[in-house]
């Protein structure tokens, strides 16, 4: 059971909307439930949630703004709902600053299953001790969730630096997939692949002065990734 940990679902079908509620609720969450995107953006405003899970066909204001929208004013975790046919660069919410993605038709299960691990991962954050780290021009707080190149801050989503300090956390240490992943939702079950790439794609847009030519989050044929002090 958990800590009674608040989440705002805002899910327009209304089965699902309850037995994604009755779901939580049975796990020990308080759950507030919304049908559109004006509501969603408002509960979100209005009260402290722990946690968000955001379809992203809405009617009203379109759920990939709310997204941007909550994330341009609050950490808390996003965890979207999406479609299986939806446009494959727009699958994910990732861009719009989710943490993370559910693939309709989902299992209840699995849907907990991150629920709880953002929710853990949230708590280690915050406990978290103060320290910073630099790998070359970049440095990254962890107590504070910050980054800056040379400098100049990044705005990076949770997962984004959740990644960047796992990679930071060795630098020149080659990381595969499957460890970003185990990090990044902190559990065993394995998420979807693409979701890591889509991750490093957007940190590179942040980090690397030519995208294409990446020179700090370098790509490591046939492992992963790894940070290079640049
Ligand atoms: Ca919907």
């Amino acid at each position: 059971m958990s800590g009674g940990e608040r989440i705002l679902v805002a899910e327009d079908e209304p089965a699902i909307a309850d037995a994604i509620s009755y779901a939580l609720t049975a796990e020990g969450y308080e759950v507030d439930t919304v049908g559109d995107g004006d509501a969603a953006l408002a509960s979100a405003r209005q009260e402290a949630y722990d946690l968000m899970i955001l379809d992203l066909l809405l009617p009203g204001t379109p759920g990939m703004d709310v997204c941007r929208l909550v994330r341009a004013e609050s950490d808390v975790p996003i965890v979207v709902l999406t479609a299986l046919d939806a446009e494959p660069d727009r699958v994910s919410g990732l861009d719009d600053g989710a943490d993370d993605y559910v693939t309709k038709p989902f299992s209840m299960p699995e849907l907990i299953s991150r629920v709880r691990s953002h929710l853990r991962r949230r708590e280690l954050d915050r406990s978290a001790a103060l320290s910073v780290r630099s790998v070359g021009a970049l440095t990254l707080d962890v107590a504070r969730h910050t980054a800056s190149v040379a400098g100049r801050p990044l705005l990076l989503t949770r997962s984004e630096f959740r990644l960047l300090a796992l990679l930071a956390s060795e630098p020149g240490k080659p990381f595969t997939r499957e460890d970003l992943i185990r990090h990044l939702w902190d559990s065993d079950f394995v998420g979807d692949r693409r979701a890591i790439d889509v991750h490093v794609s957007n940190l590179r847009r942040k980090l690397e002065d030519d995208r294409r030519r990446p020179r700090r989050l370098v790509t490591v044929r046939g492992v992963g990734y790894k940070l290079v002090a640049t």
